[in-house]
């Protein structure tokens, strides 16, 4: 990511944080930037260790996983549910609005796409767990397969 972008989306977070009534801080800016600039899935546990990487200030588990809750509030990183891990929102210099996320996650070089599906199809998703008994559930697809250059170093 080109330093011109990072510094737009940098801000577009700022300005949707200041709509959702929270502040910008240091350590948050710290944990956003850490996501933006690994462009993969990382663990809690793994940003931490970025975070504190080449700084003095050490930064607790315990605040990453309060900023990581934070930041996915409003919609500036998601968790991959089954992976247990955090990116960042491919959407945040967007002003619609965020519809729920899909995910595809590479098997070759780990990057994670955020794509959108039809509110149609999120619905046949709905209808066929009702149908299996499952109730309140988080339409949250997570799936693997290989992006079109790993596809291609592949064959
Ligand atoms: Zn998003
Ligand atoms: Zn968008
Ligand atoms: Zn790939």
């Amino acid at each position: 990511m080109s330093m011109v972008d990072y510094d737009t989306v940098m801000s577009a977070a700022e300005q949707k944080c200041i709509q959702g009534g929270i502040r910008f801080t240091k350590r948050r800016k710290q944990v956003l930037s850490v996501l933006i600039e690994a462009d993969v899935a990382l663990s809690a546990y793994e940003i931490a260790e970025r975070c504190n990487a080449g700084s003095d200030s050490n930064m607790p588990a315990m605040s990453v996983y309060r900023i990581l809750d934070l930041l996915q509030d409003q919609n500036l990183i998601h968790r991959l549910e089954i992976a247990n891990k955090y990116v960042s929102c491919s959407h945040m210099t967007c002003s619609h609005e965020h519809d729920q996320s899909q995910f595809l996650i590479c098997g070759g070089c780990r990057h994670v796409e955020e794509i959108y599906l039809s509110p149609d199809a999120v619905d046949a998703l709905q209808t066929a767990a009702s149908s299996a008994g499952f109730s309140a559930i988080s339409p949250q697809l997570e799936i693997k397969g290989w992006c079109a250059e790993c596809h291609q170093s592949n064959e």
